[in-house]
């Protein structure tokens, strides 16, 4: 396991992957995006024309063989060794991503997978981001940080990133909402620091980020 482990949780539009990328930088950490397995499988699962409300009951390991980058620099997602860094962004993924989320399968299926990459990485410390890190996954990390921001700025720092076609907002909302009813990441766990970005800068929000990690 890296020596260090910090846990980011947040709702989509908080800013955590690109913050978390950008503290890891600096700090000379690795940086580990949990949503992109989610993703990944649910991608798998629509290339396969499997249905995504059962696909936790097959055989994940032998059907999805999955990488991940843990290099803030170099980031890069693939299944079957095929790059899938830009197809796991697709709006159909986005779409479908939380009825694959939702199963208890897949949760521990992913918990494992996250653990086991976060120990392979070579840099002393590891920051990892996604909903459940700081209650499931990484219960004993020595950060925790619930990061979060206003609806409104979370949409708008959104729709910037998916070029908003106006279905943006109500897909990014329903995606909390169904994700929410899963794993709590809209309050902090007793012992997680809360860090609302809303009045903050992108810069600012780092800077917050590796202040906490520093304390
Ligand atoms: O973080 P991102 O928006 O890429 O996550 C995509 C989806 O993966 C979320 O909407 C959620 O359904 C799922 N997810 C999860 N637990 C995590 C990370 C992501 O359920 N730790």
């Amino acid at each position: 396991m890296s020596k260090v482990v910090i846990a980011v949780d947040g709702p989509a539009g908080s800013g955590k992957s690109s913050v978390s990328k950008a503290a890891a930088t600096r700090l000379g950490f690795g940086y580990l995006d949990t949503g992109a397995g989610y993703r990944a499988l649910t991608l798998t699962a629509l290339n396969n024309q499997l249905e995504l409300e059962t696909v936790g009951e097959l055989n994940l390991g032998e059907l999805f063989a999955y990488e991940i980058s843990t290099d803030p620099d170099n980031y890069w997602v693939r299944v079957d060794s095929g790059d899938v860094t830009e197809a796991i962004r697709s709006k159909d993924v986005e779409l479908n991503v939380s009825k694959v989320a939702a199963q208890p399968k897949v949760r521990a299926f992913m918990r494992d997978i996250t653990r086991s990459i976060a120990r392979n990485c070579p840099k002393p410390g590891i920051i990892v981001e996604g909903r459940d890190i700081t209650t499931v996954v990484m219960p004993d990390a020595q950060t925790r940080v619930l990061l979060t921001a206003s609806e409104e700025v979370r949409l708008s720092r959104r729709s910037i990133d998916l070029q908003a076609d106006g279905s943006i907002s109500a897909q990014v909302s329903d995606r909390d909402k169904k994700d929410s009813k899963v794993v709590d990441f809209l309050n902090p766990a007793p012992g997680v620091q809360l860090l609302d970005t809303t009045e903050l800068s992108f810069e600012e929000s780092v800077a917050a980020l590796v202040d906490f990690i520093n304390r």
